[in-house]
């Protein structure tokens, strides 16, 4: 069994593999110990697919998971963390914006017995404003209301002991938020910062659907608050109304001509309308994920991997 375990999901990053291998494999070396570096590939078209196999036939440390199409990244991580088998698993991008020399710094604090150290991001370079302004309201929105807590500006880049890893394996939720699964999960925790560079090549794979899938699968797995809203706002309308109501009255029987005809009404329907069915959109967020729950499909399928256990 390896001692470390390193884990990137993969969807077309064939420009970034062999670089990614390299500097994976310096890093690990230096540290004297056992390792495996398991690539998922996430359904990538761009022979992303090949390239793992041959870096897997070159150095028996790589060992592919290759799903049958793209699941998408918590998915991937997962399978990743699945098929891992070393004392310290770290999560980790393939793109190189996450420095794998941080690792070291991670396995020193494992070492001093913390059981999940996650990469906090000091600094992040050559990413769009709307990036980073989403990014860190996405965060502090996160913080706010959900009842895990889920440290700021800290992505999946992670290592996690042995223990977490079996724990987070248990927990078969299909819409993952992996870094509030880690928090759920407890443990002695640490952060250690480091500054997140730039893409080494290619693009973002998340494009703005995936981001906005990825943050309502965070809010809904994590907090019943959208759920409340509407109860919220219910009260506000009907305390509003209830005051409304005798100065309308008073106002009518004063002679005013305040409030007559159909605008005032049609400006209320219509928002009472609104929110209604915004209410019953999110209660619809909630119900679609039941019913995804309930079908109790496994997570991720696999085309081709390595044996679990040896
Ligand atoms: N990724 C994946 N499946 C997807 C989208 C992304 O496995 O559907 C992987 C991708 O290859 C990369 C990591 O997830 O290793 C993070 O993606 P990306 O760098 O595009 O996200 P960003 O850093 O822009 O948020
Ligand atoms: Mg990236």
């Amino acid at each position: 069994m390896p001692k470390y375990s390193i884990v990137a999901p993969i969807y077309n990053e064939s420009e970034n593999l062999p670089e990614l291998f390299r500097r994976v494999r310096e890093v690990m070396e230096s540290t004297g110990k056992t390792w495996e570096l398991v690539l998922v590939d996430d359904g990538s078209t761009d022979g992303s697919t090949d390239l793992m196999r041959e870096l897997a036939e070159e150095d028996p440390r790589v060992r592919p998971v290759i799903f049958a199409r793209n699941f998408g990244h918590q998915i991937a991580v997962t399978a990743g963390m699945d098929y891992s088998r070393g004392d310290a698993v770290v999560i980790i991008d393939a793109d190189l914006q996450d420095p794998p020399e941080v690792i070291l710094d991670m396995i020193a604090k494992w070492r001093e017995g913390y059981e999940v150290v996650y990469a906090v991001r000091a600094e992040r370079e050559g990413e769009s404003w709307f990036k980073l302004l989403t990014a860190a309201t996405f965060y502090r929105l996160i913080q706010r209301i959900t009842d895990v807590d889920i440290p700021l500006d800290t992505g999946d880049f992670r290592l996690l002991d042995r223990k977490v890893v079996d724990v987070m394996g248990q927990m078969r939720e299909r819409h993952r938020f992996l870094r509030g699964m880690s928090s759920w999960v407890g443990f002695k925790s640490v952060g250690v910062e480091y500054q997140r560079s730039e893409r080494f090549a290619g693009e973002t794979k998340y494009p703005l659907r995936k981001m906005l899938k990825f943050a309502s699968d965070a809010i809904t797995s994590f907090s019943y608050f959208p759920l409340q809203v509407a109860t919220y706002i219910g009260f506000a309308a009907a305390g509003f109304s209830s005051l409304a109501i005798p100065v309308v009255i008073a106002l009518r029987l004063a002679g005013s001509r305040a409030f007559f005809g159909q605008a005032s009404t049609l400006i209320a329907v219509l928002f009472l309308g609104g929110v209604q069915l915004i209410s019953l959109g999110i209660l619809g967020e909630y119900i679609g994920r039941l019913y995804d729950e309930a079908k109790g499909r496994p997570l991720y399928v696999v085309r081709d991997a390595p044996e679990r256990e040896e």
